[in-house]
């Protein structure tokens, strides 16, 4: 396949055929992974896909594949259980002192291994209406417990540099919120959108923002990527790193090395590094536990120095550096 440049994201499979980053012949398969499972891949993630290589990394977290629609009898629509934990919409409180706060149901990519993969993309239910936001904080100002609040979705950089100002001030005009922690993909997805009203938007007077990354692939962390992830961390907002172990796309020791000194060389510590959790048709891009855990004696902690993280939640694995927030 040969490719042609994307200007605007790419949505649909006959856009990813005709920009050479799908085969033809897969465009039925394609449509039906599409009509469950929403698609966007970004222009700067389009650019850095190689449609020569069969097995591109970065081409396995976006690109759709007929694999998808294969689901295992272990894979469930809610892996890790956020329903069971949401006492009202919008909110997850699976530990007393945070809670997460889903604002958004859409995302600048959208990743093929995604754990709310039911939950995100254009048209889904979950999008959080005004009402919904202010049951979500009136549940907040109720519990005096909450210190933290982590803007999840969805991509919570998707929202507008003034909306999210607003959404900065409501929580940290709540008096024991101190944190709030925003895991976002966009810096790396999407860099342009981390402007100069963007990142002012990251700082609200009352409470202290932590930013957390998801990036997997040493690739994703572009020139523009690295300039966005300063312009963030000069403006004074600390930020960790998020990755998902993903076969056939860091799972080895020297592609996660690769990845982990890029955070530390863009001044972003290594904090979270996750099993994929059993979403829907993922099966093709999970490792198994033990292959994992064979990776960080063998591997990565022999290469890249620090200590182990204890007590860990979800099915993380620590990848040697200090850390400082148990799992979300
Ligand atoms: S950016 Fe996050 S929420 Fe959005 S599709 Fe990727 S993993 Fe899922």
């Amino acid at each position: 396949m040969s490719r042609t440049t994307s200007v605007t994201t790419l949505r649909e499979p006959a856009e990813l055929v005709a920009h050479g980053l799908a085969p033809a012949a897969d465009l039925p398969d394609l449509e039906r992974v599409a009509a469950r499972y929403a698609v966007a891949v970004t222009p700067d993630m389009a650019a850095l896909i190689d449609p020569r290589d069969p097995d591109d990394p970065i081409a396995r977290q976006f690109i759709p594949s007929a694999e998808e629609l294969t689901t295992q009898p272990s894979e469930d629509a809610d892996p890790i259980g956020d329903h069971a934990h949401s006492p009202v919409a919008g909110i997850v409180h699976r530990y007393p002192d945070r809670v997460l706060l889903k604002l958004v149901h859409i995302c600048a990519v959208y990743c093929r291994f995604c754990f709310r993969r039911e939950m995100v993309g254009p048209g889904k239910a979950t999008a959080l209406s005004h009402a919904a936001y202010n049951g979500a904080l009136d549940y907040i100002r109720a519990h005096p417990e909450v210190w933290e609040v982590i803007l999840t979705g969805g991509d919570p950089l998707m929202l507008s540099p003034r909306r999210l100002t607003e959404v900065m001030a409501d929580l940290a005009g709540i008096d024991h919120v101190r944190i709030i922690r925003i895991h976002t993909r966009v810096p790396v997805a999407d860099p342009a959108r981390v402007s100069r009203e963007m990142v002012a938007a990251l700082k609200v007077k009352g409470a202290t923002t932590w930013l957390a990354l998801h990036a997997n692939h040493v690739r994703e962390l572009t020139g523009q990527a690295r300039a966005a992830c300063a312009d963030i961390i000069d403006a004074g907002i600390p930020m960790v790193s998020q990755s998902v172990l993903l076969r056939g796309v860091n799972d080895d020791a020297a592609a996660l090395e690769a990845l982990m000194r890029a955070f530390v060389e863009c001044r972003i510590k290594p904090y979270y590094l996750h099993h994929g959790d059993l979403a829907p048709g993922t099966a093709h891009l999970r490792t198994t536990l033990a292959h994992g855990q064979q990776l960080m004696p063998a591997g990565l902690r022999r290469r890249y120095s620090g200590r182990p993280r204890q007590g860990a939640g979800r099915s993380e694995l620590s990848v040697g550096c200090k850390f400082f927030f148990p799992g979300t």
